[in-house]
Formats: structure tokens, C-alpha cells, sequence
């Protein structure tokens, strides 16, 4: 079975591929190696609508089944932002390091209490009859006060994960890949996966 993967973010798809890997006889196509496909844009203020947004793209230029994730970081004493701003908080053609350091100085001064944050993730699957199914996986920690490991991507280095008192950047991808936002929101999703894979 073919599944499109809808992301133009190679370290994602490397995030997704690992974490799909259990699903056998499953052929994951990122849109980065399908001619013609470009990234919509994401138009919604809400994950989930940009999360379909990409699926349906993909599967409307391919006729494959089509899988997309859309993420936000929430910062709670930012009131939720940057949220499903994440990829342009300092600007639309914001580099990573930009937005982080963005997020940083907007940041500096506060109590741990308004520096708790969440990543959120939201999977949107179109199977190849246009059939929808969505999930959703979040992980807790805090934005700490300057970057810390060169592992991960995005928002990494300044997202401590407590339970291992590291941030996400500083622990191997495979140890993010098991406890990650994107982990919990693709295994919620595997069931529909799996039953679409087996019919
Ligand atoms: P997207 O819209 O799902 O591509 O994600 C929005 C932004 O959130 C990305 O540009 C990254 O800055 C950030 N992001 C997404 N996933 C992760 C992650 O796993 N770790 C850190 N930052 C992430």
C-alpha cells in the first residue's frame, strides 16, 4: 500500500517514517519526491483544518491516501502562542533559530509557571476513497531560557521534556521519536492506518 506523506520537512518524514515502521507492506511517498506537488497554504488558525488542509491536497493531486501533521507549540504564558504560528513566528520565511530566539526573548523574565508549554500534533489521514480520520498527541515540558542540544529541529533546543530533564534536542531521535507530540498523535492514528493497510 502507498501512503503519501504530506511534508516538505525531510526531518519530519524521518520522524514519521521511523515511527510508521511497524506497519508492514506500507510504502511511505514524501511529497518532496512527487513531481508537480508543491505545500499549500496553510490558510486555517486551527491544526487540525491545516493538518487537512495538506492531506487533502495530497490526495486530490495524487489519488493516493495521504497522511499530513500539523504542529504547534503553546506557550501558556504567551497565551497559547505561537501556537499555529509556530513556522513563522518571527516572519513568514523565518529560519528555525529566528523564531527560537523569537520565543526566548518574549520569555525572558518569566516564572517557570508561565513557561510550562505543550507541543500538539495533529494527524489528518485521507484514505484513497476521500474517507477522513484525524488524531491528536501532545507532550508537556517548558521553554527554558537559553538552547540547550543539537539534535531535533524547530523548537527543540529550548523545549525541556522534565521527566528526563533534557531538552528535546538533547536526547538521541530515537528517544524523542518514543515520547514525542508526533509519536502520540501517530499511534492514535495507526488503528486506522492499520485497518485501512489490512482490508
Ligand atoms: P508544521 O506546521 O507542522 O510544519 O510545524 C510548525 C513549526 O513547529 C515548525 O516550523 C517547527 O518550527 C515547529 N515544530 C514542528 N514539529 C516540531 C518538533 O518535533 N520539534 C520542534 N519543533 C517542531
Amino acid at each position: 500500500m502507498k501512503l503519501v506523506v504530506a511534508t516538505f520537512n525531510r526531518d519530519k518524514f524521518q520522524e514519521i517514517s521511523e515511527i510508521l515502521d511497524d506497519l508492514s507492506d506500507l510504502e511511505l511517498i514524501p511529497a518532496f519526491k512527487i513531481k508537480g506537488l508543491d505545500s499549500p497554504k496553510e490558510t486555517s488558525l486551527t491544526l487540525v483544518e491545516n493538518a487537512i488542509i495538506k492531506a487533502r491536497y495530497c490526495f486530490e493531486r495524487t489519488g493516493m491516501a495521504s497522511i499530513a501533521d500539523d504542529t504547534g507549540l503553546v506557550v501558556d504564558g504567551l497565551h497559547g502562542m505561537p501556537g499555529v504560528f509556530s513556522s513563522r513566528f518571527a516572519g513568514n520565511d523565518a529560519t528555525y533559530e529566528e523564531n527560537r530566539k523569537k520565543l526566548l526573548k518574549l520569555v525572558d523574565g518569566f516564572p517557570l509557571s508561565k513557561r510550562r508549554a505543550r507541543f500538539i500534533t495533529v494527524v489528518a489521514f485521507v484514505d484513497q476513497n476521500g474517507s477522513l480520520h484525524t488524531a491528536e498527541g501532545t507532550v508537556e515540558g517548558f521553554i527554558i531560557q537559553e538552547e540547550r542540544g543539537a539534535n531535533g529541529f524547530g523548537y527543540d533546543p529550548i523545549f525541556l521534556y522534565p521527566q528526563l530533564g533534557k531538552t528535546f534536542a538533547e536526547l538521541p531521535r530515537e528517544v524523542k521519536n518514543r515520547i514525542s507530540h508526533r509519536r502520540r498523535a501517530f499511534e492514535a492514528i495507526k488503528p486506522f492506518l492499520k485497518a485501512w493497510n489490512d482490508g
